[in-house]
């Protein structure tokens, strides 16, 4: 980064938290993520696994249920900025750790959210890793796409399907191997479609559910190309009765609205994050293109590389000052930003990340290519994030509608 901190404006006890997640990021999470990167995805959640150790450590930050974890003191927009420092310090760090560790006691924050004190007391006593649980293996797309007639068409048929039983609900079917800690989640936020549906995917329902009930099982883990420190697996449904209690809502005049907030939501989160990793592929190309020297100097020192490192010294702050002011926005604003506000901070900050990736294994030449050094391993992290959490193309497609 360049020294010119552009942060300015920040509190003491802001300034500690960032230097604090630096720290950890730099001497806990990238060590570890660099041996996760390495093992075959059983290893990774082995329980000798470091990730565990790591998730420990991460506990003690006093980080669980951020952003709320900030301090009081804290204006709406201030906590949001701290948010997204917080955020790009971690996933600078490794990206599908930390995702692993925002998903720990996730579901408490989520009943919160939705004002179900009694879910908040129920989950937060269980303390464990929650998952989000939409995706199936025949309707990815399918199921986030709420801007398009595929979401109501009655003609889909669901892989994971709902039916109402006097005061229970009555799962059946299966979420795909893409749910992130999908074999490892003690808890999930689940999105189902109801049986006898005639609105397609719009007609659902929404529970924050425990995944030790009866009927549930799991994948195996997956083996991905990047973000391999985070586990992905199916869980599959046979018959599971869902008792009414861990409802959030139901029907078709909700559901699309309540998977809207929460794409949203995560859309900005992506954005948040792949910053960090954006920021990582462009430190690791700065400090190696000061040492490695060709032609009888570093190649910095070559005018070609040198504009080429401002390239991206530009493409990422302005990527971060947009990310920041939508997410201030949302944080400050009577119902948030409009989801094309969201989705453009997830995928500009995701591309962002891959084109810096690419271009910093490009200044690394063939180092660039191997596993020694640290950024093939980012260009690869950054690969999957165009895809994650609804593929880029298929959510500029949906903010377009809004526009
Ligand atoms: C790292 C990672 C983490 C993830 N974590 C989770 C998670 O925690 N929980 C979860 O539920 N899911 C998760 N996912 C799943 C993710 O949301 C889906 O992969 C994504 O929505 C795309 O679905 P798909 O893979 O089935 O692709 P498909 O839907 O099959 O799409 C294939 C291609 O067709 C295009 N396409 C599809 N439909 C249309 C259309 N109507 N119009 C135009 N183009 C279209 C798409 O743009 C894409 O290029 C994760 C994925 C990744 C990679």
């Amino acid at each position: 980064m360049s020294s010119f901190d552009l942060d300015f404006g920040l509190t003491e006890e802001m300034k500690a938290v960032r230097e604090s997640c630096h720290r950890f990021a730099e001497d806990v999470m990238r060590p570890v993520a660099a041996r996760l990167d390495n093992m075959t995805p059983e290893q990774v959640i082995a329980d000798d696994s470091p990730l565990w150790s790591a998730l420990e450590e991460f506990k003690q930050l006093g980080l669980v249920g951020m952003p709320e974890t900030y301090g009081p003191d804290l204006s709406p927009a201030e906590r949001a900025l701290m948010h997204c420092i917080v955020l790009e310090e971690l996933s600078w760090g490794d990206v599908g750790m930390f995702i692993t560790f925002a998903l720990f006691n996730m579901t408490p924050t989520i009943a919160a959210n939705f004002g179900r004190q009694d879910l908040v007391e129920y989950f937060s006593a269980r303390d464990e890793i929650s998952c989000l649980a939409v995706t199936e293996p025949n309707h990815g797309s399918d199921s986030v796409a709420f801007t398009e007639p595929v979401f109501f068409d009655k003609e889909i048929t669901p892989d994971c399907r709902v039916r109402r039983d006097g005061e229970n609900f009555i799962l059946n079917g299966q979420k795909s191997a893409w749910v992130s800690t999908g074999t490892i989640a003690g808890s999930t936020t689940l999105f189902a479609t109801f049986e006898d549906s005639d609105q397609g995917y719009a007609d659902g329902a929404v529970f924050l559910m425990p995944l030790d009930l009866e009927g549930i099982t799991r994948g195996k883990p997956l083996n991905k190309i990047g973000q391999r420190s985070l586990n992905q697996g199916e869980i599959f449904f046979d018959n599971v009765k869902v008792p009414r209690q861990f409802l959030i809502m139901e029907g078709p005049e909700v559901y699309p609205m309540v998977w809207e907030f929460y794409l949203k939501g995560a859309n900005i989160a992506m954005g948040q994050q792949f910053i960090g990793v954006a920021r990582a592929a462009y430190d690791h190309a700065l400090a190696y293109a000061k040492e490695r020297v060709q032609g009888g100097k570093p190649i910095i020192e070559h005018q070609a590389v040198k504009t080429r490192l401002f390239q991206m010294f530009m493409k990422l702050e302005s990527a971060r000052s947009h990310i920041r002011r939508v997410a201030i926005a949302e944080a400050t604003i009577e119902g948030g930003v409009p989801f094309e506000h969201a989705a453009s901070c997830k995928i500009l900050a995701t591309q962002t990340a891959f084109d810096l990736a690419n271009e910093a294994i490009q200044l690394f030449g063939g180092n660039g290519l191997c596993r020694e050094y640290p950024v093939e391993k980012i260009f690869r992290d950054a690969r999957a994030s165009l895809i994650e959490d609804g593929e880029n193309n298929l959510l500029g497609l949906m903010a377009a509608a809004r526009l």
